[in-house]
């Protein structure tokens, strides 16, 4: 009998790049109400959405599997609308509402000279890791997802075979021109191309037209972070728990690489079709080969106190970041945080003013205070971490690392 782990290998082995794909036929925390399509997604998504290559991460990874339809082909010139509910996909994707050639119209501009270069990006021409080649026709357009800074973001299905889904992220050129992050964006794409986790979000490709980047990211099936924990308030000691877990081993990845995130927060984690984290928003991480950095830069809340005081700082701020996120999680809100003034906050955050209520189990607060140490040399090790009574307790048998709370 073939074993979960060589089907799971065959599988990672089809990636979404490789030449085994027939070709191409050529806000602000924005709301979320639960879209209706979401629930039909879910069960299917897990046999469909885009391969995992860590076959030995968790039995629920999702799997990329050979649809059994042939391509559609389309003869237009722009991305193909999707209907509701396709038959030949059993995956509903949702309606697409057209906004992306509504918004091409109005919003953006052509770039040209230097800074045009510089973005001129496409994945198939990439040095280190060439994929085959993408363009807007490759994709069955679906629901919007959300609208990130420079762009929206759409569900979309590849037209060729075997279908995958994929969450498409829009970035107009002249935004990013104007906001002066060129570097930056072409930074997080370099890094996050190169990174494969079961909880980092996957960049699987990337092009561009006159106007825009379009990014080909892994769909995070169940949303933002954020939204539940907005929805909920808090979460309970176990579902805090199974996140930092596989918080930390992905940041413990992530430095292995040389990575340091930076922002960690909860508004930069995306949840999968399990419920399974995945880190997103790569803008504010370095490649850092032994150095230390001296830019300010994250969000206040989640800032070590090194970086607040303008200090040399390491990826150990990351592990501050893991501290806050815990903390958050469990109380609804950030132990620094004081809504009076941004210098207090500062000014807490200098002191580690940190205090727990008593809703807060010991064995929490024993690895929230680890890992909120002002010396970063002082704060537990993501190896530790992951050792720790508090995350070992919640850990669920069997599955490493589960995404289901
Ligand atoms: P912002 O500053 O508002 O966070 P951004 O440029 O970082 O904008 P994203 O956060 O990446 O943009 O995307 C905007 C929204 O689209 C997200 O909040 C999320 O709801 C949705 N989204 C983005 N990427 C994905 C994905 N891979 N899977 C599912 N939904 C996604
Ligand atoms: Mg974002």
């Amino acid at each position: 009998m073939t074993s979960v782990a060589s089907v799971t290998r065959q599988i990672a082995a089809l990636d979404i790049n490789g030449k085994k794909t027939a070709s191409s036929s050529s806000i602000n925390r924005p709301t979320h109400a639960k879209h209706p399509s979401q629930s039909n997604v879910t069960k299917l998504l897990t046999k469909f959405a885009a391969p995992n290559p860590f076959p030995n991460s968790t039995a629920k990874q999702p799997s990329a599997l050979r649809h059994p339809t042939t391509a559609a082909a389309s003869s237009s010139h722009h991305a193909t609308t999707s209907t509701k509910s396709d038959p030949r996909s059993g995956i509903d994707i949702g309606t697409y509402d057209g906004g992306l050639e509504i918004e091409n119209e109005k919003r953006g501009e052509k770039v040209y000279g230097e800074a045009a270069e510089e973005l001129a990006l496409d994945s198939s021409t990439s040095k280190k890791c060439p994929t085959r080649e993408w363009t807007l026709h490759s994709f069955d357009m679906g629901r919007p997802l959300g609208k990130g800074k420079f762009g929206r973001v759409y569900m979309v299905r590849t037209k060729a075979e075997p279908k995958y889904i994929l969450a498409l992220k829009t970035l107009y050129k002249s935004e990013i021109i104007q906001s002066r992050v060129e570097k930056q964006i072409r930074r997080e794409i370099e890094i996050q191309q190169n990174l494969r986790h079961p909880n980092v979000l996957r960049l699987y490709g990337y092009f561009h037209d006159e106007k825009r980047i379009f990014l080909m990211l892994e769909f995070a099936g169940k949303g933002e972070l954020y939204r539940q924990l907005s929805k909920y308030g808090c979460f309970s000691e176990k579902r805090s728990s199974r996140y930092i877990d596989q918080m930390a081993d992905a940041l413990s990845y992530l430095h292995g690489k040389h990575v340091i995130h930076r922002d960690i927060k909860p508004e930069n984690l995306l949840l999968g079709i399990n419920g399974e984290l995945k880190i997103a928003d790569f803008g504010w991480s370095v490649h850092a080969p032994g150095n230390r950095r001296m830019t300010l830069c994250g969000t206040l809340d989640y800032l070590p106190p090194e970086m607040v005081e303008g200090k040399e700082h390491s990826e150990k701020v990351d592990y501050w970041a893991l501290g806050v996120l815990t903390y958050e999680f469990m109380i609804g809100s950030p132990p620094f945080e004081d809504r009076s003034s941004v210098n207090n906050t500062y000014r807490r955050i200098a002191k580690v003013d940190l205090k727990f209520p008593s809703s807060m189990s010991l064995e929490a607060r024993d690895l929230v205070t680890r890992l909120l140490r002002y010396d970063p040399e002082q704060r537990l090790p993501l190896s530790e971490v992951l050792r720790h009574p508090w995350i070992v307790k919640y850990r669920s048998k069997g599955v490493i690392r589960d995404g289901s709370v």
